[in-house]
């Protein structure tokens, strides 16, 4: 091979002298070195190591973001002309201002979102996946990536159930791009001339049913698709967030009494809010009855496939017509990572139905077969399966559902702990790793309980020992744990119902004290 190509290269004319200033300056040769990419290597995962081992608990570090965008600024090199020196130390304080300033997702200390630390083989993938920078929508030009999603989506696809010939997934930048692109899917199969002759001629107006706590992205993306947030329906669900099938048909029928012509049904496996599951069985039966195309969300539950103990929340899940699961979330890798999942490999391929003669080959090839770009938005897209796929690949499944139980089994406890605190008041049962609850003493009004769970929330982050989230429920705040750290133990949970309660009761006693001046005068 090599000397066939010195052969070709010899058969092309010499550079004329003189010529030789296009070659590469000394300076841009060595910002590419291998050598200095092994230096650099070696102290940064030092610092990575280090940041890696501290379990200590602690929160969320929130500078000002004047404060941080000197201490950014101050890092810049003021070089405009020439290639600047390689600078090892500003490098160096590059990372720490990067560790030092995000959540801390490793910390017991961090309940408060629903992505995680990583596996750290996840991470060295990753690395991998920057050097050799393969965009992977092409097969060409990932050949790796693109046969590594045909393994995960058939690994996946055992958890889901549906028929291997048939079915289809496509990784996402996102759950949200995710859930556009199904309903994009399920919107062409209903409305097939949309896609080229637009909205015009379209009888009646194209809507779609979710319930009532889905995603902000699914009624985005309603705004995206042109449905418009007046054709989406909200379906009614029960205390603990579930869509309540029995309410749902009438929702429906009205629905399309006043002329609406729906075309999806979007559950929710796992609410971003409270955790909960949607009854899949149930609304894929309702959805059958309407010809509805059955989208689930499970960009946050999906995970729980995986495990034995906690499957059977997604019961019904093969009568979906897609699925969006986010990997970045419960299956621990960096984000983004999403898989779309669609149980007819032809409604996939509808998403996006346009033909780009420079990329898309009219006849599929043994190698285009494997191109995902006719099912994703992006082109330029990131190998994101790679990190997933190796650690399956490394230590099999059971790595997934291991931790997967014990997050859900934290939630349970934190559940219990709670529950037993006289002060305190539970909104749910958690069905996953989501906990939302309110520090309440008796005898406040709701408008005080909003106020008073804002008032704490903040007041725990700017303290920096546990980061927490908050979520509106029944127009009231509550206080939502998110348990994503497989460390998370009953003390770390004492600890922070401990710092809940104390906050909570300085909060009110001043507010009480205030109340008190008010009354006698006192402006001081
Ligand atoms: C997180 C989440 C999303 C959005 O996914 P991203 O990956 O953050 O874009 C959508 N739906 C549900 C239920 C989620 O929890």
């Amino acid at each position: 091979m090599t000397s066939s190509l010195s052969d070709v290269q010899s058969s092309f004319p010499k550079p004329a002298t003189g010529e030789s200033s296009t070659s590469p300056t000394p300076a841009l040769t060595a910002a590419f070195d291998p050598g200095r990419f092994h230096d650099g290597a070696a102290d940064i995962v030092g610092r990575l190591t280090a940041y890696l081992g501290d379990r200590s608990v602690r929160g969320l570090d929130l500078l000002h973001p004047e404060t941080l965008l000197k201490a950014a600024r101050e890092l810049m090199t003021l070089e405009r002309h020439g290639i600047a020196d390689f600078d090892a130390d500003r490098v160096s304080q590059i990372v720490d201002l990067y560790t030092g300033t995000g959540i801390p997702v490793y910390s017991p200390g961090y309940m408060g979102r629903q992505f995680s630390g990583v596996v750290p083989l996840a991470s060295l993938i990753d690395l991998v996946g920057s050097v050799v920078n393969q965009p992977s929508s092409f097969y060409e030009a990932g050949q790796l990536p693109n046969v590594a999603e045909r393994l995960m989506a058939e690994e996946l696809n055992r958890f889901i159930g549906w028929d291997l010939d048939r079915f289809a997934m496509v990784t996402t930048s996102g759950g949200s791009l995710a859930n556009l692109t199904a309903l994009l899917a399920a919107r062409n199969r209903a409305f097939p001339q949309i896609w080229t002759a637009g909205a015009e001629g379209t009888p009646g107006r194209p809507a779609i049913a979710v319930s009532e706590e889905a995603h902000y992205s699914v009624t985005r993306a309603a705004g995206v698709l042109g449905i418009g947030e007046r054709q989406i329906v909200r379906l009614p669900v029960d205390r603990a967030g579930r869509i309540r099938p029995d309410l749902a048909a009438p929702v429906l029928d009205e629905a399309h009494r006043r002329g609406l012509r729906l075309f999806c049904l979007v559950a929710s496996a796992g609410t971003t809010s409270m955790g909960a599951f949607d009854p899949l069985e149930e609304l894929a039966a309702l959805a059958r009855r309407y010809g509805l195309w059955l989208h689930v969300d499970g960009a946050h539950g999906a995970s729980l496939l995986l495990s034995d103990q906690h499957r059977d929340k997604l019961r019904g899940i093969e009568q979906a017509d897609s699925l969006t699961w986010d990997a970045h979330k419960m299956l621990f890798m960096p984000a983004p990572c999403t898989l779309l999942f669609y149980r007819d490999k032809t409604a996939a391929r509808g998403a996006f139905r346009q033909r780009a003669s420079y990329v898309f080959d009219e006849e599929p090839d043994v190698y285009s077969a494997f191109d995902s770009a006719e099912k994703n938005f992006e082109c330029t897209k990131r190998p994101m399966i790679m990190p997933l796929w190796t650690v399956w690949s490394v230590y099999g499944p059971a790595l997934f559902a291991q931790k997967i139980d014990r997050l859900c089994a934290v939630a349970r406890q934190a559940y219990e702990m709670v529950a037993a605190e006289p002060d305190f008041a539970v909104t749910h049962e958690p069905e996953s790793n989501i906990l939302c609850f309110r520090y309440r003493p008796d005898g406040l009004d709701p408008a005080t309980v909003h106020r008073l769970q804002l008032e704490i929330r903040n007041r725990i982050r700017d303290g920096g020992r546990f980061f927490i989230s908050k979520v509106d429920i029944d127009g009231v705040a509550a206080l939502r744990v998110v348990v994503m750290n497989h460390l998370i133990d009953a003390d770390h949970l004492a600890m922070l119902i401990t710092e809940i309660r104390d906050i909570g009761q300085r909060v009110l006693r001043a507010s009480a004290t205030a109340r008190h001046d008010q009354r006698n005068g006192s402006h001081s």
